[in-house]
């Protein structure tokens, strides 16, 4: 699916890699440790010329989740121009640490323009300021500007730092003026450091400086809402300098209070941060009086933040397993146990309320609700993560259940009692597709907020969603897919649903589904609302808006997006430049046959693996793409130790790894897999010939037709397999593989109410078909296959690619034609190889199946093939044998 090229005005900085700072990106932690004023060590690491050992500083920073590093050398012991220069010249040969974008801090000009001499990325200056006047401020503005930086500026100017709200809003508004104006900065790259000052420091006049700082904060963003807002956290809490559990408390507290008012970026020592709901609840209510002044006259909050501090200095840091909220009253228990999502009591104190209140649905509609309320809200406000929701759910579920045959009781004694109108909403995977831990997130995450789901699973055909839907009488319909077929099969929904008068209005959903695509082809075949949703958090808010009060302004306000979306996609076909497709083929990537000799596989067929070692399995998982499935977004491992989600990351990660143990060991799963090499040679441009025994297959590939720069090929993966005509012996491989047994301990936890666990299985069956991809590869390169006999890369260099050789995917961009996984499968034994089956939507089941191609060339590489002209489809079509309407709605995603 294709996406609007406009470039959008975010910050884009960059080390190696880039950093786009985007309205919905989290804080962005800058390290502030590479600091010769903030650090010691540091600062004697640099004046005993201990360069070596100060850029491990660096790496820790960036190793425990700095996505930009503050370098500061201002020290009046050490010749700074000498000292940027030096450290940062040898920072950027390290690869680990330049990734991420630098932030040159000097309070002295010349110090930060030694730094700009030697950055290879976009960095941010910190910082220039009207300190010293208009001019020098625009003449520092323009040298930042001629390399490309962005700046971060301080509200100083003339008279002072700014202290109080409005001189902070004045300052940053006439620095935006003349950047933009005079010399020409984009707002985006403008970011205000409107000055963090210590508070509770017992001077009264300091008191309200958390406050001044949050609300100038937050007019600077209505005023700029381009603009960017940093500052030095650690300032704030300079009085409690050697006390180190209040100052994380009092940061914390503040960045909840400055993140919400528009703060996006921040000067922190990232591996230290505490969440602020895990803050002891005394010690949050006393910082968050002192950072908002509040029951403060006199210096009142001041004073017993201090005396508190005091204690927490005395006692030690061992945590005792804290059990009071067993002794409050039956509904906090309850509700105690919903947003913690505890288990352990809940039958026990769902029957004690149940014997205090008059009827059972009252237990639910009351303390229950609340409780799943205040759950809501906390997710609503980002406080609360997915896996805790999800727990919340269990916990929920636990005690309806336990209630669930005294409300059947009652029913029966009172023929009139109802259920009154709770909101239904259906949920499918449609057919032909078979994933659901996405759509069983969402399910989940719309019960927790008083939805009535009725979730249809997989592989469900249209006829059944709709007439479902019309008998229930559903207020939403919710439709999910996974890979690209599906798109068209949520067409054909959103056609019928139109031509059956419905006017229930459509979500939609998945990995393969986008805005883009939403608007242009699904709306315009419903007009009673088509909404595609992001991801399970926004769910919610769309089925409020949507059943609400506001569903028509909702509505409108969706429609007039999408109209243009629809505008964008129609305008933007003209800019791309197409070569025609001979041409394309004569600018093939261009391989040295005659110097080669391509490697011979150690044998040729097929060889099967019959329930694969689990545990050899496990240590080749990729964890990222697990926590993204839970809606945590970050790198592994260090989203273990993030300053927002660290705790709760942490969490799911152990309970993932408990469950795997037990998998593991008592062999909840079986992993199959077939891997095979076959005589291969290319036999024109696009077409490579697999010789079996006895019989020949031909493969067919797409190729780039887009025009390239210079010198670049437009690439088919035909290309990495040598010519018949160079009289060669080369090969192709391929391999599928797949996880069996999931069923039957899903519906355990089903039956159980379990769907933390369920969803966990799930995603953890994901990895592990993954991780066998990744296995049976490497193995394949040092042993099947054995063109690099003495490979060695840690998982993580695996995860990274960094290995000789690629596995492409059909469906994926280098090969999206789905229809080649026919030849795919029938080279490998078929069905019975592995169990595989392939669905008329050609996604396999079961879902944690990964299949594709084995490439040795050592040019081969990953790339899209992007949109085929006229002329490639009418190649192609003759070459597939293919019914032309057929191949055309299998090809409809690269073509115009
Ligand atoms: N470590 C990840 C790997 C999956 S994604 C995980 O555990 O989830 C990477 C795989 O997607 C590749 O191995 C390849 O099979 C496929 N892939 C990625 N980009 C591709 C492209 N452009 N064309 C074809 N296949 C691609």
């Amino acid at each position: 699916m294709s996406e609007v090229n406009s470039i959008k005005p975010y910050l884009r900085l960059s080390g190696l890699e880039p950093l786009i700072v985007r309205p919905e990106t989290n804080f962005v932690n800058i390290g502030e440790r590479t600091n010769v004023t903030g650090s010691k060590k540091f600062a004697r690491l640099i004046r005993e010329n201990k360069y070596e050992e100060a850029l491990s500083v660096a790496r820790q920073q960036v190793e425990s989740g700095a996505q930009v590093i503050d370098v500061n050398m201002d020290d009046a012991l050490l010749d700074g121009v000498q000292a940027m220069t030096t450290f940062i010249n040898l920072l950027q040969s390290e690869p680990d640490i330049s990734r991420v974008p630098l932030m040159i801090d000097s309070s002295k000009f010349e110090i930060i323009e030694a730094g700009l001499k030697c950055v290879q990325g976009k960095c941010i200056v910190n910082s220039i300021s009207l300190k010293e006047g208009e001019q020098k401020f625009i003449e520092q503005a323009v040298i930042c500007q001629s390399y490309g930086a962005a700046v971060i500026v301080m509200a100083f100017d003339e008279k002072g730092q700014a202290d109080t709200e409005d001189r902070k809003v004045e300052i940053c508004h006439r620095a935006y003026k003349i950047l933009t104006e005079q010399v020409g900065f984009d707002g985006q790259d403008i970011i205000f450091d409107p000055n963090i000052f210590a508070v509770a420091t017992g001077l009264e006049e300091h008191n309200n400086y958390g406050v001044d700082f949050i609300q100038a904060t937050r007019r600077i963003k209505e005023l700029m809402p381009l603009a960017g807002i940093s500052g030095g956290v650690s300032n704030l809490s300079f009085s409690f300098r050697g006390n180190e559990p209040v100052r994380e408390a009092m940061h914390s507290v503040f960045l909840y209070y400055a993140i919400k008012a528009g703060m996006n970026m921040g000067i922190v020592n990232a591996g230290q941060l505490v969440v602020y709901d895990e803050i002891e609840p005394q010690l949050r209510q006393l910082c968050e009086d002192v950072i908002l002044n509040r029951n403060n006259e006199n210096n009142e909050a001041t004073e017993k933040l201090i005396a508190f501090a005091e204690t927490v200095k005395a006692t030690d840091k061992t945590e005792k397993k804290n059990d009071a909220w067993r002794s409050t009253s039956v509904e906090e228990r309850l509700k105690h146990a919903l947003v913690n999502g505890i288990t352990d009591y809940i039958d026990e104190d769902t029957e004690e309320a149940r014997q205090q209140y008059a009827k059972p649905l009252e237990v639910i509609e009351g303390p229950l609700m609340a409780g799943m309320g205040v759950v809501g809200d906390l997710f609503g406000a980002g406080k609360m993560f997915l896996p805790q929701v999800v727990k919340s759910a269990r916990v929920m579920k636990k005690s309806v259940a336990w209630l669930t045959p005294f409300i059947e009781e009652e029913k029966r004694n009172n023929a009139s009692s109802t259920t009154g109108n709770v909101k239904k909403i259906l949920l499918a995977t449609v057919k032909g597709d078979v994933h659901d831990i996405g759509k069983n997130i969402v399910g989940v995450v719309l019960g927790c907020n008083g939805y009535d789901i009725i979730d249809l699973g997989v592989m469900v055909p249209t006829d059944k969603i709709l007439d479902t839907a019309q008998k229930e009488n559903v207020d939403i319909i919710g439709l999910s897919g996974l890979i690209t077929p599906s798109l068209d099969e949520m067409v054909n929904v959103a056609h019928e649903m139109k031509r059956r008068g419905m006017d229930q209005p459509l979500l939609i959903g998945g990995a393969t589904t986008s805005r883009m695509h939403t608007a242009v082809k699904i709306a315009p075949q419903y007009e009673k609302g088509v909404v595609h949703v992001l991801d399970a958090s926004r769910s919610v808010t769309v089925a409020g808006s949507l059943l609400g009060e506001q569903r028509g302004n909702f509505l409108s306000k969706v429609q007039e997006e999408y109209v243009r979306l629809q505008y964008d996609f129609a305008n933007k076909k003209v800019v791309k430049d197409y070569l025609s497709f001979a041409d394309a083929q004569a600018n093939k990537v261009k391989v040295d046959w005659d110097s080669y000799t391509p490697p011979a596989p150690s044998f040729t067929g097929t060889k099967v693996f019959v329930n694969y070692d689990l545990a050899e399995l496990r240590e080749y998982i990729d964890w990222k793409p697990f926590f993204i499935s839970w809606e945590l977004h970050g790198s592994f491992p260090q989203i273990l130790e993030d300053a927002k989600v660290g705790v709760e990351a942490t969490k799911l990660y152990n309970d993932a790894n408990a469950l795997l143990d037990q998998i593991v060991k008592e062999k909840w799963l079986t992993a199959q897999g077939v891997i095979g090499f076959w005589p291969a040679s290319r036999v024109a441009a696009d077409t490579v010939n697999v010789h079996r025994d006895g019989s020949e297959l031909e493969l067919q590939f797409l190729r780039q037709q887009i025009k390239k720069a210079a010198d670049q090929p437009n690439l088919s993966l035909a290309d990495f397999i040598a010519p018949a005509e160079a009289g060669k012996e080369d090969y192709i491989g391929a391999f599928s593989v797949t996880i069996q047994g999931i069923e039957q301990h899903i519906k355990r936890f089903e039956a159980a109410l379990d769907d933390y666990n369920k969803i966990m299985l799930q995603a953890l069956a994901d990895r592990f078909a993954e991780a066998f991809a990744e296995c049976l590869h490497a193995r394949t390169r040092k042993e099947f296959w054995a063109y690099v006999k003495d490979e060695q890369l840690s998982n993580e260099e695996l995860i990274k690619e960094k290995y000789q050789g690629i596995r492409p995917a059909p469906g994926y961009p280098a090969c999206p034609d789905h229809t080649e996984k026919y030849k795919l499968f029938e080279l490998l034994g078929g069905e019975e190889a592995t169990g595989i089956h392939l669905t008329e939507s050609l996604a396999m089941y079961p879902a944690s199946s990964v299949c594709g191609w084995y490439f040795s060339h050592p040019q081969s590489q990953y790339f899209g093939v992007g949109k085929i002209q006229q002329d490639q489809f009418k190649d192609y079509l003759q070459r597939k044998k293919m019914p032309e309407e057929e191949l055309q709605r299998w090809l409809r995603p690269v073509m115009e």
